[in-house]
């Protein structure tokens, strides 16, 4: 693994393999790698000849102050765990001023994608993430790029602007990473309490039933047990719980609707509290 922290750096790196004919993957993350993350990384350089990992904490795509100030961070810490998997890895960690050296005024709208589940509650959110994902194209050149089936909503979005911009790359989704309890791997659960930990892995459970449950009871149904049984648990408060179309992110009120259904979730979780996404396919 080679750490650089400037855009030239990177891109003398990977003319190097250019030259050579090599194909690059990309890994965007905010850092605070886990395993969820590095199956991404590990699935990049089964099909690239060099991975880039981007660890870069994106200011414009935290709508929230605290939320941002309280995000895990350990560079030295995501170097050693990208080590461990040996490999052509390069680990891009630029200042935020190497990313935005202007404020970044750019407007990206891709409704209903962008508007609705964590867009109608993170206000500018995906705005933020467009930049940034953007940006990293633009920068790295990809032949592919790598995101977590973790963060559903962010994929479709993603998906929206690469065919809007018409970019040469391909997006490939990556299944969630789980606990053994099934909740699903996060940075941000650094920020629970162990026994927190024990609670969050109640969210999958309630998904996990209700799939069940789904092929004998209507889109309503489904989502009342959902809601109502995340929110029996002490410590756990639902935020919303849409049933939607997988791609266009469309609320669907009937199974027959779509081929493709998806319940995508967030929860408020413990004292701080920690927001919790977390999502099951129906169909
Ligand atoms: P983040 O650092 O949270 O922005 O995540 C960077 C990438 O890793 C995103 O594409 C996430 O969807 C993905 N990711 C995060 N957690 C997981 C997980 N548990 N399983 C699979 N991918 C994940």
């Amino acid at each position: 693994m080679v750490l650089v922290h400037t855009v030239e750096e990177l891109q003398a790196l990977l003319d190097g393999h250019r030259k050579s004919g090599g194909t690059a993957g990309l890994v965007p993350t905010m850092g605070a790698l886990h395993k969820g993350h590095l199956s991404l990384v590990e699935r990049s350089m089964r099909e690239n000849d060099v991975t880039v990992v981007s660890i870069f904490l994106n200011p414009t795509q935290f709508n929230n102050k605290k939320d941002l100030e309280r995000y895990p961070s350990d560079l030295e810490a995501d170097c050693q765990l990208l080590d461990t998997l040996g490999g052509e890895i390069i680990a891009f960690a630029p200042s935020v001023q190497e990313m935005y050296p202007q404020p970044d005024t750019r407007k990206f709208s891709y409704p209903p994608t962008d508007s609705v589940m964590e867009g109608a509650y993170r206000p500018g959110h995906f705005n933020g993430v467009c930049q940034i994902v953007s940006k990293l194209f633009t920068i790295v050149k990809p032949d592919r790029a790598y995101f977590g089936e973790k963060d559903f909503q962010q994929i479709a979005v993603v998906r929206r602007m690469v065919d809007a911009l018409a970019l040469p790359l391909q997006i490939v989704p990556c299944p969630v990473v789980r606990e053994t309890d099934g909740l699903a791997l996060s940075s941000r659960n650094a920020l629970l309490s162990p026994e927190e930990k024990k609670i969050a892995a109640n969210i999958y459970k309630a998904l996990s039933e209700s799939r069940k449950l789904a092929a004998s009871s209507s889109v309503s149904q489904v989502r009342d047990f959902v809601v109502k049984a995340i929110n029996a648990v002490d410590g756990l408060d639902v935020q919303y719980f849409s049933i939607v179309d997988g791609k266009t992110l469309g609320e669907v009120s009937d199974w027959a609707e779509s081929d493709d259904v998806v319940g995508c979730i967030t929860v408020f979780c413990g004292h701080l509290p920690v927001r919790l996404i977390d999502h099951i396919r129906y169909k």
